[in-house]
């Protein structure tokens, strides 16, 4: 894959200005390419030399303003042109390769019947995979195209169809848009068409989730209609790309992809079994940030990737606040609390930290690398303590302005921060270094002294992590709570507290009050910041928690919680009991699913072989309690189940449940629910090979096979584990998705002697694994395939030998080093 440097980037746009691709794809040949035809149009500076990224299988002709142009001047990923007019036009004839690996043009066949789907991703450095371009996003461009494809299939682009010919289908041009915006899905895609506001809707999805498709396109149309109802409140710019096309595309990297005109996801988002209402609002979120992009990332696009986090941040921070004021989904702000903040967290104290804005990101490989929690999570939340601070009126005129004045161009931080001082009339340069150009979190800890049942002095301390000693003020709410009478628990005060950068606020006002029984810092979750309760608020909390009604204030604590474990200030065991209490009663499926999840995980790498059973044990009790207090409808019931599945070491009873036996009141033991059980006995011995065969004969589907992936990985057993390994480590011709579901089978904590030979093995292969695949997808293998649950200083000195060698890939040191800071933090919990 061509990486691009920023100086080669920043020369290149000094000499060209793209007017127009015109892109004409011939998707009819049988074999593993495709004929890409292409015209750029493009003017320079006369007599310059300059490249064009293109990665052709071969070239049939090249001509530069009808001048044939020297073979030998495409490389292989760049072609090298000299020479320029000031008016070009530049004509090449070339066959272009399929991908698997979810960049450039993926081919994917439907193992159900056999109906072959095509999409095209070309981000962040994958244009030159489809036409020859120049691949960067401030050289924007009109793209028109043309599409000779199967006469019974359906090709849809960015731009609007013009005309349809049998196989031949022209498109209307496009705004200017950048070239890794430029996408289309081709193949006997299903359609489900609808219009709002004058705007023409379409949903489009593989034949064989049509009927899945039809059942879910009322509910995903009514959140689009939302959704752009309140941007279109919120902003002065129209939607500006004609159709809102929505695409669900097998084995797409990303959850989703914001092109304009038409977003493509991943269809796993258009489920065929029962789901939960977490998965629901998990994709009204996804839906709403793809849409917030169209303004931010679409319209007005980042100059160069250092300000990738403008697009992400924004998209993410806008995806929650619209699913939460435009939506049913009211509480998404809870969920922000709870799992993404804890992504951001996460990553942000890891050695790999980076600020959200870095002031120099050299090329497109390390702006691969930071489109993690911290351009995501991290920004979005220092935006909501941004908008805490400036209030909501500045914020959205600074950004209309931001968007009027950059339509259809590029933009920089500097830009953006013009336009929020100017509305705000504040100087946001002191608030966009601490928070924006310094890596790393703070923790605010409440101070607590009493005078017997009185608050004597409450302080908010404020510490940062060593090497890092940068102190930000925050604009934080402060619950103060109280046990009522009735056994509940009331908010009797909330506080709108200022903390300063000095270390220490004092909170003026609570001395002489009566002690509350739970003091909350960052009530409401408004700053981006490790909390740490009193001793006396952490003790209740087991006492409290169940009766906090406030989702987003429980979120706030199991936050807080969960983060005390990760650091090993408390014991995963003080958790689990925790868990067992609270989750019985917990009224928020976002809530239940995502305290199992952490929990599990935590439980898997820091209670260690000897206290991990019975650690396991206690969840799934907490599990099946809430399965019993949940019934019929009841989202709870569904995400209960998966806990009890995932945890339970009762065979019979899942296998019980298979054959429909005790199975609960109201609880669908549908495809994918059976997959889950499988895959738990699979992973405890009590299936093999003939058990997951036969249910994939059950289920000859896309998920089946996927599933059939992770759970024959998932084995005991010597001879699985060692084609399992050598799929994922040696097999390019295996998609990304397959091989990612078998890594995510591979490594189980139950398995450990049977493993032990694949922890070497992994700092051995993965460097190859990373030479045969390429970019995201080899990136989630790598994260997915490391051998987490060994932890052992045995481990930890492998992951040091490799990252020492010298010129390792970027994109691996990262994975391991951060694989390896996890697992400092479980040796040193476990003691
Ligand atoms: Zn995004």
């Amino acid at each position: 894959m061509p990486t691009l440097n920023r100086a080669e980037a920043v020369e290149r746009a000094s000499l060209v200005d793209v007017e127009e691709y015109h892109v004409d794809l011939d998707l009819t040949g049988s074999g593993d390419t495709f004929r890409s035809r292409v015209v750029v149009r493009f003017r320079a500076r006369a007599g310059a030399a300059t490249f064009l990224e293109f990665e052709p299988v071969e070239v049939t002709s090249m001509t530069l303003n009808g001048v044939a142009v020297d073979p030998a001047a495409s490389t292989g990923t760049r072609l090298e042109l000299t020479g320029l007019a000031e008016e070009n036009t530049l004509v090449v004839d070339a066959l272009m390769p399929y991908s698997n690996d979810g960049e450039g043009l993926h081919r994917y066949t439907d193992p159900g019947d056999g109906n072959t789907y095509l999409y095209q991703h070309l981000f962040i450095n994958n244009a030159g995979r489809v036409l020859p371009s120049f691949d960067q996003p401030d050289l924007k461009a009109v793209f028109r195209v043309s599409v000779t494809a199967p006469e019974q299939w359906l090709v849809a682009t960015n731009g609007e169809l013009v005309s349809r010919d049998g196989g031949r289908w022209e498109f209307a041009p496009t705004k200017r848009i950048s070239t890794y915006l430029a996408s289309l899905i081709a193949g006997p895609y299903h359609v489900v068409t609808s219009e709002h506001d004058g705007i023409p809707l379409a949903l489009y999805a593989r034949a064989a989730l049509a009927e899945h498709l039809d059942a879910q396109a009322p509910e995903i149309f009514e959140l689009t209609r939302q959704s752009l109802d309140r941007f279109h409140e919120m902003f002065r710019i129209r939607y500006p790309f004609g159709h809102y096309q929505q695409a669900f595309a097998p084995e797409f990297n990303f959850g989703a992809m914001e092109y304009p005109g038409i977003v493509v996801f991943r269809d796993e988002l258009i489920p065929r079994s029962a789901v939960t209402d977490a998965d629901r609002e998990r994709r009204a979120n996804i839906i709403a940030h793809e849409m917030a992009h169209m303004w931010f990332g679409d319209l007005v696009t980042m100059a160069w990737w250092d300000d990738l986090w403008l697009n992400e941040s924004f998209a993410e921070y806008l995806g929650s606040r619209v699913t939460a004021e435009a939506t049913r989904f009211t509480d998404a702000w809870t969920t922000f609390a709870m799992q993404r903040k804890a992504w951001g967290l996460r990553a942000d104290q890891r050695p790999s930290t980076h600020p959200v804005a870095p002031s120099e990101v050299d090329d497109t490989e390390q702006a691969l690398l930071n489109f993690d929690g911290i351009s995501y999570a991290k920004g979005a939340a220092v935006l909501k303590q941004l908008v805490a601070w400036l209030g909501d009126e500045a914020f959205l005129a600074g950004l209309n302005a931001h968007f009027e004045a950059h339509a259809y161009g590029n933009a920089t931080l500097a830009d953006l921060l013009g336009a929020l001082s100017a509305s705000s009339g504040r100087d946001l340069s002191g608030w966009a270094d601490v928070w924006l150009r310094h890596a790393q979190v703070n923790t605010l800890r409440a101070e607590v002294t009493r005078d017997g049942a009185d608050y004597a002095e409450v302080a908010v301390v404020q510490t940062a992590p060593d090497g890092y000693p940068t102190l930000r003020p925050h604009r934080i709410g402060v619950g103060l709570y109280d046990r009522s009478p009735d056994g509940g628990v009331v908010l009797r005060e909330r506080l709108d507290v200022e903390v300063d950068a000095s270390g220490r606020t004092v909170l003026a006002g609570l001395a002489g009050k009566p002690a509350a029984d739970l003091l909350l810092l960052d009530e409401g979750d408004l700053t981006y910041a490790k909390i740490r309760l009193d001793d006396d608020s952490a003790a209740a909390v087991p006492q409290l928690l169940p009766h906090l009604d406030d989702s987003l204030a429980r979120a706030v604590v199991w936050a807080a919680t969960l983060d005390a474990v990760v650091d090993g200030e408390r014991p995963v065991t003080e958790l689990v009991t925790l868990v067992l209490a609270a989750l019985p009663v917990e009224t928020e499926v976002v809530v239940v699913e995502d305290v199992l999840r952490a929990t599990r995980g935590l439980v898997d790498r820091y209670a260690g072989p000897a206290a991990r059973p019975a650690a396991l044990e206690t969840l799934a009790l907490a599990a099946d309690r809430l399965l019993a207090a949940t019934g019929p409808g009841d989202s709870r019931q569904l995400a209960a189940a998966r806990g009890l599945i995932g945890t339970t070491v009762d065979t019979a009873r899942l296998r019980g449940w298979l054959a429909g036996e005790d199975v609960p009141d109201g609880l669908a033991v549908d495809a994918d629910l059976r997959w889950l059980i499988l895959y738990r006995l699979s992973v405890l011995g009590a299936a093999g090979a003939a058990e997951i065969d036969a249910e994939l004969e059950r289920d000859r589907s896309a998920s089946g096979e996927q599933w059939a992936a992770t759970c024959r990985a998932a084995c005991p057993d010597a001879e699985a584990k060692e084609a399992a390994w050598a799929a994922i480590v040696g097999d390019a011709t295996l998609s990304n998705r397959l091989a990612e579901r078998t890594a995510s089978g591979f490594w189980q904590p139950e398995q450990l002697d049977l493993l032990e030979p694949y922890v070497k093995r992994y700092f051995a292969d993965m460097p190859e694994m990373m030479r045969i695949r390429g970019g995201m997808s080899a990136e989630h293998i790598a994260a997915m395939a490391y051998p987490s649950p060994a932890v052992s200083d045995r481990t930890r000195q492998l992951a040091a030998d490799l990252l020492a060698t010298p010129g390792l890939n970027q994109i691996l040191h990262r994975v391991v080093q951060d694989a390896d800071d996890d697992m400092r933090r479980a040796l040193l919990a476990r003691g």
